[in-house]
């Protein structure tokens, strides 16, 4: 089979298992077991004013932010805390991102409708979710088995067709490259070449680096031949990108 007849005959199966966005909207939010009332859109709405305030200006990407309901990644016991502008406990020592900087990865990958994306860290799948409404086809690796086996059953509930994985996100997905697009959602202390390897030409990653305690947003932009051009985006605070599966 070749690449092309490979990729049709992939899609077209996973559309079929549940997978991409499965409507103009990306979502179809089953209410009765899911609840998002106005209340929740109001706070959303709040939320995307800060993000606005903090310098947030990618409008595809704040209707995004508007649109998904953050507060169903979090246990219910913390429901409050959804909508503040801050990362947050997700168990296994893991956090979900903070919306800013969810904002801001998401704004630097510069995602067209279509486009396969890679992102390692899929944690609580927040920053998946926003992606697949973004029209993204996401391909998500985590290693932590408690996470990935709770996002596995989250999402399409949610009804955002993410493919997740259990793995070790260093070595990105082989057998599903390459990328248009990578995402690295914890800190890296390099850039490992395998996620080099496994971006489209034109392709960006974007990574957290880290550099003295906190990271810097660093997008990789891979030109033809292979030239790589580095920029940096400002410092942020990520949990570290750890080897390997964890045995949990
Ligand atoms: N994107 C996530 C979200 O929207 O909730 C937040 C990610 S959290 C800041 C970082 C995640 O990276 C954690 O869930 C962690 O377990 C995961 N992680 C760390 N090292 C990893 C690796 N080598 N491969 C895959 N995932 C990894």
């Amino acid at each position: 089979m070749n690449d092309f007849t490979f990729k049709e005959t992939f899609f077209k199966r996973c559309e079929s298992s549940n997978f991409g966005r499965n409507s103009e909207t990306g979502r179809t939010m089953k209410t009765d077991e899911l609840n998002d009332t106005f209340k929740h859109k109001g706070l959303r709405k709040k939320l995307v004013q800060t993000l606005k305030e903090k310098g947030i200006n990618d409008e595809k990407v704040l209707a995004a932010i508007a649109s998904v309901p953050r507060h169903l990644f979090f246990d219910s016991g913390f429901l409050e805390f959804a909508y503040e502008d801050k990362a947050f406990p997700i168990g296994a020592g893991q956090t979900i991102s903070q919306p800013y900087t969810v904002a801001t990865q998401t704004m630097l990958l510069d995602i067209s409708r279509g486009e396969k994306v890679l992102e390692v860290g899929t944690g609580s799948g927040y920053q998946a979710s926003i992606l697949a409404q973004l029209g993204a086809k996401v391909f998500s690796i985590e290693r932590q088995r408690s996470l990935y086996n709770k996002v596995k059953g989250l999402l399409p509930k949610m009804g955002y067709m993410v493919k997740v994985f259990y793995g070790d996100g260093y070595a990105g997905l082989p057998a599903f490259a390459p990328f248009d697009k990578i995402i690295v959602t914890a800190g890296a202390p390099y850039i490992p070449q395998e996620l080099i390897d496994q971006l489209k030409v034109g392709g960006i990653l974007v990574i957290p680096i880290d550099d003295l305690g906190d990271q810097v947003m660093t997008t990789i932009r891979k030109g033809k031949d292979g030239a790589l051009e580095t920029r940096e985006h400002g410092r942020f605070r990520f949990v570290p990108l750890l080897g390997d599966k964890a045995n949990d």
